[in-house]
Order: C-alpha cells, then structure tokens, then sequence
C-alpha cells in the first residue's frame, strides 16, 4: 500500500506551494496595480488583469465610491469609458455624472467579499443614484448609500425609476465597448415597455438577480487581447420576451421549497490558483 501513497505525495509535491492558495487572499493583499502594458488574462469570473489603471477618484464627471475598498482599478478601456458614459449621463440624461462603485482590484483577481466577476478590469458598477453633489469627501463617500430602483415585491420598478435611468443605459449600451450590462429585472421590462422605436440597444441589456442598487457593465475584450475570453454572444433580438417575463413570475420569485431527499447545493468553492491562467501568478507576485 506504500506505493500509491508515495506516487500520490509526488504528484502533491509536484504542484508549486501557492497553486493551492485561495487566490482572494493573495490578490486581496496586493494594493497597486503592475507596471507596464494593459492586460487581461482568462475570463470575467476566473482571471486579473496586468497593467490595470487607477479610476482617479473624483473627475469633472464622476465620483468613485468607497474607496476603502480599493477597487477602482480597470482596464484602460474601463477608464476611458467611464469618462465617455459620465459625459453622456451629462448630456443625454441631465445628472451631474455618474457615482461609481466596484471596478477591481488593482491586479483583478478574485475579491475577499462580493462578486464572482470583476476579475479583468472590464466590469464596473454604476450607481442608480443620480449624483447631487460631485464634490463628496471620502468619508462621505463611505456613508452615502444608493437608491433602489425596483420595488419591495421586485415585480417592477419603484418611484426612483425615471427616464433619465433609460437615458443613462441606453448611452451604456449603445457604446461599441460594452459587451452587455446586467440590471434587475424589473428595470429590463421597464425599458422594454418604454423605449419605443429605437430598441436595438435593449439587447444588451440583460436582467440579472440584485441589480437594483447598481446596474453591472461588462466591456469585451479589448482588441488584441489574445488571453482576454469573451463570454458566449447574447442570443439574437431584443429579448423583451417571455424568458423576461419568467423573472418576475411566481415560479422566479417564490420557488417551491425543494421535494424532501434533494441534496442542498454545494456552496461554491473558493478558487485556487490553480484555477487561475498561469500568467495569474506573475501577476500577482507569486
Ligand atoms: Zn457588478
């Protein structure tokens, strides 16, 4: 019996000792971004980012958000469309600009709280909340909270749904860099019932759980990023159809309890640095 033992103990050691670290731990301990080219390798919910840049926190337009939490960093593309839709939310919807909240961690990667995503510096949270004021101190930044725009049964929009909110999303989504962006699904039927002829932007516009505080705007791969995966193409149409309704049906919001005997899912397990594209570790540090 020694030796499967001994094969089995090879094939561990085989394995460099950090390929088996939560990755969050070593990505949520790094606090600047690497030096050189603009990166991203692997996908949205399993990847980092090198070469990521700093949204600077306050902008003619724009006010990022919780900055304790150090997750301003994207992707160049990420920056410069933050400053493209913050301009646009001034010009097509009459706000001030735009809060924004979670991009990713300098180096991307898996977070220590929240998100599965947010891994490339192509995804970012922008807050529902029109901004009143763009001169924010941080603390304040820390203590503002944003509105929801769903209401208490999410069946659909609450009283801070305004068009102003279809303005801001149609901008996003019209804009060539983004490949889709996930909002409850409530605000999704809104739109759909509201836009009127010019709907070939609602496409993108996918409804997602939560989503409510913030809409979620994932960017493609940027060109030329050979180790940037897309996710599968959104099906075809404008997809205000019955697989929209399902969100907010009985069946979506009150889901029968589970027939007695049915195991209960396995809780997701954290990823590894195994899980990770190699270049993950350079990236990283380790
Ligand atoms: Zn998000």
């Amino acid at each position: 019996m020694l030796k499967p033992f001994l094969i089995a103990l090879a094939a561990l050691t085989a394995v460099p000792a950090t390929a088996q670290v939560e990755a969050r731990q070593l990505f949520g301990a790094v606090d600047t971004a690497t030096s050189g080219s603009a990166e991203p390798f692997g996908s949205y919910a399993r990847g980092c980012v090198a070469g990521a840049v700093q949204l600077p926190e306050t902008g003619p337009t724009w006010q990022a958000m919780r900055l304790s939490r150090n997750r301003n960093w994207g992707h160049p593309d990420m920056i410069s469309f933050i400053w493209r839709l913050s301009q646009q939310a001034v010009t097509e919807a009459g706000w001030n600009g735009l809060y924004v909240g979670d991009i990713s961690q300098p180096r991307g990667g898996p977070m220590l709280s929240g998100h599965a995503s947010h891994q490339l510096g192509l995804d970012a949270d922008i807050w529902m909340l029109p901004p009143d004021q763009l001169d924010l101190t941080r603390q304040q930044r820390e203590d503002l909270s944003s509105i929801s725009v769903r209401s208490e049964d999410q069946r659909s929009v609450s009283e801070n749904w305004t068009p102003s909110h279809l303005a801001v999303l149609r901008a996003a989504a019209s804009d060539p860099a983004v490949a889709r962006i996930f909002v409850t699904p409530a605000a999704k039927q809104e739109m759909c019932r509201t836009a009127g002829e010019d709907r070939a932007w609602l496409r993108k516009i996918r409804p997602w759980w939560g989503h409510n505080y913030h809409f979620h705007v994932r960017l493609n791969c940027p060109a030329g990023a050979t180790q940037c995966e897309n996710q599968a193409p959104i099906p075809a149409g404008d997809g205000c159809d019955e697989t929209l309704a399902w969100w907010t049906s009985e069946e979506a919001l009150n889901p029968p309890p589970a027939a007695p005997g049915t195991p209960a899912p396995t809780p997701r397990r954290q990823l590894t640095m195994a899980d990770l594209p190699q270049q993950c570790g350079a990236v990283v540090g380790n």
